[in-house]
């Protein structure tokens, strides 16, 4: 009887700690991690079992995005220790000289010449706008620290824009070296944030999947990438939420996104100034050397987050039906766009693959502009009827008064 009673107590303090073991396995844990390169912050959320010590993860991150970031950049930043790295910037100030670069560096130029030349993007990928990007970042600074807002004249752009034909770039992709003409300044930014994105997602699948569940690395806000099955209930679908550039700290749309999918969003509404009511913003038009302004946003969904920067680029300079041809066009990419006016549009499969549901930013606004003009309204036949009833009561009064008081001629 005795040891009956001590097998059942065995067994039961067994099945305690075996749910518990089971339950702490089950739980995953979210880590938030946030790394500073591309002049963004990157935030990179993890799912993971609680034993795992996610120290080795964390540090091989970092180390790929300084190194992405210390090659593909032309500016100094303080914060950051370059040293050791050939960046983009060593090649600006050498034209004219062949220089052994980063291979990532030759493959962020060898896409960008390819979607240059590719007749469907009418040349608007061009990573040799960096001259003309840097007036146009010292008139946004002239308005934004001086109060000095002004529009460059077409000269001093056109002065700025002297080479940027891509194809007189000479680079070779065995030998990794890089040769940028005279007069030449490269720029990577539209596509270096992504790169790094898809090469720390590379990272993830490749050394870590074992150990990580589920993870999302979130680039910039406009950079986003999924993977796993969401933790929360298992199902195997994120759900992002889209930016109104009419209001951006409110959404206009919910969309699905499946694991290995990412979104990409490129819009007027973050980095610009104004000047005259129109937004003077980073994302320049080769052909006009001024901010293309028939679009205020648009989110690419593809599989792929470096081609997911450089289509986004595109798709919005490019004018509305060419973006949405040009996108169709491409396998397995989905673009949405909210126009000037504030409508939407969407590229062909892009409701039946991912939208959840949405609000046109213009119906958002044509309901606001109701709204006041219905408050204008209700304000005027108040301010009436206040007016009316006072009326009223004066009258009254008047004639208790004339009633009380014997008159004179009685
Ligand atoms: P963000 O960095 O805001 O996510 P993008 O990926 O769209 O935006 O890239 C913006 C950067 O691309 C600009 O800051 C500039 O450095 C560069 N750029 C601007 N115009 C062009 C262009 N026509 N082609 C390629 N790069 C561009
Ligand atoms: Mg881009």
């Amino acid at each position: 009887m005795r040891i009956k009673l001590i097998t059942l107590l065995l067994l039961f303090l067994w099945a305690i700690v075996a749910t518990n073991t089971v339950s702490a396995n089950d739980t995953l844990i979210e880590t938030n991690e946030r790394y500073y390169y591309f002049n963004s912050e990157i935030n990179i959320r993890t799912y993971a079992s609680p034993d795992i010590d996610l120290t080795p993860v964390h540090e091989a991150i970092d180390e790929l995005l300084l190194r992405v970031h210390c090659v593909s950049t032309r500016y100094d930043d303080p914060a950051i220790d370059c040293d050791g790295f050939t960046q983009v910037k060593d090649l600006n100030n050498n034209p004219g000289t062949e220089t052994i670069v980063d291979e990532i560096v030759v493959d962020m130029i060898d896409m960008s010449v390819n979607y240059y030349n590719d007749p469907r993007t009418g040349g608007k990928f061009n990573i040799a706008l960096g001259k003309v990007i840097d007036v146009w970042a010292m008139y946004t600074d002239m308005c934004q620290i001086e109060g000095n807002c002004v529009v460059p004249e077409l000269e001093e752009l056109e002065a700025a824009a002297t080479n940027i034909d891509l194809n007189t770039i000479s680079y070779d992709l065995d030998a990794n070296t890089v040769m940028v003409p005279e007069g030449m300044e490269l720029d990577l930014g539209a596509i270096a944030k992504g790169y790094g994105a898809k090469m720390v997602g590379e990272l993830l699948r490749d050394e870590f999947d074992d150990i990580l569940d589920a993870w999302m690395i979130d680039a910039g806000t406009s950079n986003i990438e999924f993977y796993g099955n969401h933790p929360s209930d298992e199902r195997d679908y994120w759900i992002g939420t889209l930016r109104d550039p009419f209001s951006p700290t409110q959404g206009y749309a919910n969309v699905t996104i499946y694991s290995g999918q990412n979104l990409v969003t490129s819009g007027d509404y973050d980095r610009y100034y104004t000047v005259d009511g129109v937004n003077y913003h980073h994302l320049i038009d080769p052909d006009t050397l001024f901010p293309s302004n028939h679009i205020r946003g648009v989110t690419i969904i593809s599989n792929d987050p470096a081609l997911g920067d450089i289509y986004s680029t595109i798709a919005f300079i490019l004018p509305l039906e060419d973006a949405i041809a040009f996108i169709d066009d491409v396998d397995d990419v989905e673009g949405i766009w909210v126009d000037e006016d504030g409508y939407v549009h969407m590229s062909e499969g892009f409701e039946d693959t991912h939208m959840r549901n949405y609000i046109e930013p213009r119906e958002r606004f044509d309901q606001a502009v109701d709204t006041g003009q219905s408050t204008v309204v209700i304000i005027l036949f108040s301010i009436l009827g206040v007016i009316t009833v006072a009326f009223i009561i004066v009258v009254l009064t008047e004639r208790k008064k004339t009633e009380a008081s014997p008159s004179e001629s009685e």
